[in-house]
């Protein structure tokens, strides 16, 4: 098979597809070195990837330019990451000759390659996105953290905040089925307080209420940066902290692929899935219902009720001792 001499990967929309699409992303620079490889992505996300090396050029979905941009591209094939219509419609609306995704509906007519899916679980979505690269000789590189700079000063600043830290994440822009109670993540962080551990609340901008009442019922020693910081200062600050306790969310996937002692806890969706790639400890308790994939659950969560304050902590200090073992032996 010749390779291509430019091809366009359409990247996922949701930070953690994102990072789940990684080991695709590494495993196509791999296979395919002398091709010109352009990104369409969220803009926060490429710069995320940036130390991967997996693309040449990048546009974000924002930019004024995008068509003309990529029209003058020419890409020969377009790889087609999200499961939508619209962005199986935009390969096509570009002239790109060959296009390949996931098999669904209405779109297989869109594309020339539409790949079917195994049931949801059956194989980590991870490897979903390597059956697309299947033609091209993609293979599953080894896990690596992300490689990630701090540059601003308002970066440092993030970085100092976080040093040390017992970092929580209480949002989940999913929905309240991925989300465990607050007051749960108040517990926790007491018990981090106690320890003299700084506590600090992450999220997004959409998490700052939730993050911002955590952080204040914990009290002393707890601060909230949620919707605060970059996604990059973030990032690049994650690998100083003590440990992470997330829902399972974007910000759980980032936390693990910067190479955080990551405890993700899982409500209505799949751990076999979906779980991050790198250091995370998964907790999930699924009863039989499980996973629905709601949003809402109608039945007052039981999957994220079963998961206790103790069990979390448990799971949080054997992290932090694993972790200063392996440091010690690496060192
Ligand atoms: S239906 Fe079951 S798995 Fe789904 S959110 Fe509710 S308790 Fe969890």
């Amino acid at each position: 098979m010749q390779t291509p001499a430019r091809m366009l990967v359409r990247w996922p929309n949701w930070l953690g597809d994102a990072l789940m699409a990684r080991p695709f992303l590494r495993g196509l620079r791999a296979a395919c070195g002398s091709s010109r490889i352009m990104a369409i992505a969220p803009e926060g996300f490429l710069a995320l990837l940036a130390g991967d090396g997996v693309y040449d050029e990048t546009v974000t979905l924002r930019d004024r330019a995008l068509d003309a941009r990529v029209r003058a591209f020419r890409a020969e094939v377009a790889f087609v990451l999200p499961p939508s219509f619209s962005s199986a419609w935009f390969a096509l609306r570009h002239g790109i000759p060959r296009r390949i995704g996931f098999r669904g509906d209405a779109r297989d007519l869109l594309l020339t390659e539409a790949v079917a899916r195994p049931a949801r679980g059956d194989l980590h979505l991870s490897r979903e996105y390597l059956l697309l690269g299947r033609g091209f000789g993609v293979r599953e590189p080894a896990f690596r953290p992300l490689r990630l700079t701090v540059g601003a000063a308002g970066a440092h600043a993030v970085r100092d905040a976080l040093a040390g830290a017992l970092v929580l994440a209480p949002g989940a822009a999913y929905g309240p089925a991925k989300r465990w109670p607050a007051q749960r993540y108040i517990a926790l962080g007491r018990k981090g307080r106690e320890q003299g551990w700084p506590v600090v609340v992450c999220g997004a901008a959409e998490d700052r209420e939730v993050a911002d009442g955590v952080a204040a019922a914990i009290g002393d020693g707890a601060q909230s940066l949620a919707g605060r910081t970059s996604l990059l200062d973030v990032a690049a600050a994650l690998s100083g902290v003590r440990a992470v306790v997330s829902n399972d969310s974007g910000f759980a996937h980032l936390a693990a692929a910067a190479g955080a002692p990551t405890v993700a806890i899982f409500g209505s969706t799949s751990s076999a899935w979906t779980a991050p790639l790198g250091a995370a400890r998964i907790l999930q308790h699924p009863p039989v219902c499980s996973p629905c994939f709601h949003r809402r659950c109608a039945i007052g969560t039981v999957c994220l009720q079963a998961v206790a304050v103790d069990e979390v902590w448990a799971a949080v200090g054997d992290c932090v001792q694993r972790y200063a073992r392996i440091s010690r032996e690496t060192r």
